[in-house]
């Protein structure tokens, strides 16, 4: 402002020169110019004269350095402060200007923008005044700027710091030195309840939920204390008394001499967080259906029982429960009901332990219980009878009563076992052993055990294998019509050639095949191979040929298993169906479930013949279907064994034989050894006999060998008319 008038004076002298002192006048001028010129160029704040068009008529050095333009280019190219204004800041220098010419202000100052050459926007304060000539006519503005983008940023800054403060989610609370509150924003007051007058001056003591220990804020403070800063998960009280969880993070801002200027705590209420960690937390560890702990928790559960019992030098017990025949709960009664079942039954299993044993659901009809802390160990066997006592009580599911029960494996840590793992495998082993044991009871685990597992997964491995490297071969057994002594069906029966302990009986490995599936595998290949060869002895021997082949219950169960491709083997060999016999267990049809009694159907449709086998054989009450007709029941062997003409076995034999007959079904006698029970089963009316008497089973070229043995040889002997023929 200074500047402008000593400006102003000089251009008024400049003006009002006169003549007679002409000389003195224009020396005094020069110097008085040259001293203008020094303190316009050298001026900390640019200046710059402008037409009353808004023309730079002269400008400083700092106004240059403002702008970013030389002051040649400004006056060559004639630039106005219009061409440098910041658009938006244009219309209030206009008006200003207006103003001034109007002679409605003297003078005036705006904050405002200049686009310097580079294109970047500097920040201006700017003061202006009109220049009349000695008439009152205007003729310039005499401009100064100062520089105060800088001043600007900052105010911008705190402006956006304190937009942050009022609007962030996190509330926040500033501290001085003394612990006491300068300063909330609103987001402290919806978290907490407080507003600023309840806590301004006061310590944030106050928000303390009393749910940590001495300790705790000792460990917060050392590490303020320390680094200035502490973070993490803290537990404090709303002004309602609601306690909360919040993240805290805590920075402290220093004077030079390194004393405490502020700290500013910032926290976010993480309840909900918390609530969902902990529904996330319950999910990945409990069962849903029984609130049990799940497989997962019952591991960790398990592995801490085991550091507990170590350390206090004691045993622990793991038993694996399992609930025999729930599965037919499941499928007979629906799912709900099969819920319902689990439910309850996990109720009688905690009502059989101490509080603090753990009893989980691994998953399906599977529960395990972990008993700590045991010195005796046949205090075990109480819990397992008092289980056992518990299940087999009927359930009541909604209007239903429901019978079931459980099979028990027990094994000790550290007798059995030391590891997670190993007890559990343990545990079910025994519970396997359990059921195999007729179920509703329980087993300890045993070394043996351990043994027959291993032995049969080496089993598991060497099947596997064998199917591959053809280690399989079919043998057949004549089935022989007593009356006639007639051959017209054999019995294809599996064997498998070990590379190093020779011909394996299906006995031994047929078992395991079912459990671990194979049996889809090897039966497939045992139906081809039957068929084929019923192929070939329909052309060499007989026309109406026929193989029996066994089919495991596995079979019908497993999804592998591909009935379309053994109507295609059929297909593809000429043959149909008729050239073979089903046999199959009772237990199959006592559990006939519609989509097994469908595969049934294909095949009868088809024209294969049915045969039940091991008739009698642990089956108390026979079972026929309606649905499926049935061509042949086999007599067990265990009847034809102890066949005399007095024995109970032969009214047992009899009264087969007089109701198969009834139902229009021919019988078979499995395991006819001698003659006296093929003259009986002869006697007593029995269709077919297959057994040591009349052949064992054999490889296909001893079968055909048998076939053509003529009148004579000894083998033909035994057959009922003394000889043994195809038609
Ligand atoms: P199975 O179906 O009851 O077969 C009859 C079994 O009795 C055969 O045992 C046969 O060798 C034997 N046997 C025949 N005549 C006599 C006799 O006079 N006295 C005695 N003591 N036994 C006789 P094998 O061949 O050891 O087969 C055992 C079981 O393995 C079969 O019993 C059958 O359930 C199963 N099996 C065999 N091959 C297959 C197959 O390809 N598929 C399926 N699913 N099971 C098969
Ligand atoms: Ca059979
Ligand atoms: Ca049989």
């Amino acid at each position: 402002m200074l500047l402008s008038i000593a400006m102003l004076s000089i251009f008024g002298i400049i003006s009002h020169k006169r003549g007679s002192e002409h000389r003195r006048t224009v020396e005094a001028l020069n110097e008085s110019e040259q001293r203008f010129h020094a303190i316009f160029d050298n001026a900390a704040i640019g200046i710059a004269k402008v037409s009353t068009d808004g023309q730079f008529q002269e400008i400083n050095k700092e106004f240059c350095r403002i702008i970013g333009y030389t002051r040649e280019e400004v006056l060559s190219q004639k630039l106005g402060f219009q061409h440098i204004t910041f658009p938006d800041d244009l219309e209030t220098c206009w008006d200003l200007a207006k103003k001034l010419l109007a002679g409605v202000v003297q003078s005036g100052s705006v904050e405002k923008r200049y686009v310097r050459k580079d294109g970047t926007v500097v920040w201006v304060e700017l003061s202006v005044c009109l220049l009349n000539s000695s008439m009152g006519l205007p003729l310039c503005f005499i401009t100064s700027v100062c520089d105060i983008t800088e001043r600007k940023q900052a105010e911008e800054d705190t402006k956006l710091s304190d937009l942050l403060f009022q609007n962030g989610t996190e509330a926040m609370t500033i501290t001085d030195g003394d612990g006491a509150v300068l300063k909330i924003n609103p987001a402290f007051t919806k978290l907490t309840g407080y507003t600023a007058d309840e806590v301004i001056g006061k310590n944030p003591k106050i928000l303390q939920s009393g749910r940590h220990d001495r300790a705790f804020y000792q460990k917060m403070w050392q590490a303020i204390n320390t680094t200035g800063r502490w973070q993490g998960e803290i537990w404090n009280k709303r002004k309602n008394g609601e306690i909360y969880a919040e993240w805290l993070s805590i920075n402290t801002i220093f004077n030079q001499d390194g004393s405490v200027h502020r700290r500013v705590a910032l926290f976010t209420d993480i309840s909900e967080k918390k609530k969902s960690e902990e529904l996330i937390w319950n999910q990945a560890n409990f069962d849903f259906l029984t609130q049990l702990p799940n497989r997962r928790m019952f591991h960790d559960r398990l592995e801490l029982e085991i550091k507990k019992a170590y350390r206090a030098q004691l045993s622990l017990a793991l038993l694996f429960i399992d609930l025999d025949r729930f599965k037919e709960v499941n499928d007979t009664l629906g799912h709900d009901k099969g819920d319902m079942l689990l439910k309850e039954a996990s109720l009688r299993l905690c009502a059989c332990v101490r509080e603090i044993d753990t009893v989980a659901r691994l998953g399906g009809d599977e529960f395990t219980v972990i008993v700590g802390g045991l010195n005796d160990l046949s205090n075990v066997e109480r819990i397992a009878q008092e289980i056992l006592k518990k299940l087999a009580v009927a359930f009541q599911l909604a209007e239903e009563f429901v019978h079931v029960s459980g099979s028990i494996g027990i094994t000790f840590y550290p007798k059995d076992g030391t590891e997670v793992e190993e007890l559990l495998k343990n545990a079910d082993q025994a519970m396997y052993d359990a059921k195999r044991h007729g179920r509703n009871r329980y087993s300890y685990f045993t070394p043996d055990m351990k043994k027959a597992v291993q032995m049969q997964m080496h089993l598991v491995n060497e099947l596997r294998t064998a199917l591959a490297e053809h280690q399989f071969r079919v043998y057949y057994q004549p089935i022989v019509e007593l009356a006639t002594g007639s051959v017209r069906t054999a019995e294809a029966l599996v064997r498998w050639q070990h590379p190093t302990r020779g011909l394996v009986s299906p006995a031994e490995f047929m078992p395991v095949a079912e459990q671990c599936g194979l049996i889809v595998d090897i039966g497939d290949w045992v139906f081809r191979e039957a068929v084929s060869q019923a192929a070939r002895w329909r052309i060499s021997q007989c026309t109406e040929f026929k193989i029996s082949v066994n089919k495991s219950p596995v079979q019908f169960q497993s999804q592998g298993s591909n009935h379309s491709a053994w109507f295609a083997h059929l297909a593809n060999l000429g043959m149909t169906a008729q050239s073979i016999v089903m046999e199959i267990t009772q237990g199959l049809l006592l559990d006939a479930s519609p989509a097994l009694s469908d595969q049934l159907l294909e095949f009868r449709n088809a024209g294969m013949q049915i045969s039940i086998d091991d008739f009698g054989a642990g089956c108390s009450t026979p079972v026929f279907s309606n649905q499926i007709k049935i061509d042949f029941i086999k007599i067990d062997q265990s009847f034809v064994r102890g066949l005399t003409a007095e024995s109970t076995d032969s009214v047992i034999c009899e009264a087969i034989i007089s109701m198969a007959h009834k139902l229009g079904i021919k019988v078979v006698a499995e395991g006819v050894e001698t003659e006296e029970q093929r003259d009986l089963l002869l006697k007593a009316g029995c269709d077919f006999g297959q057994g040591y008497l009349f052949a064992k089973p054999v490889p296909v070229e001893e079968f055909e060998a048998l076939l053509c043995q003529e009148g004579g040889h000894s083998y033909l002997k035994r057959c009922s008319l003394g000889k043994f023929n195809l038609e």
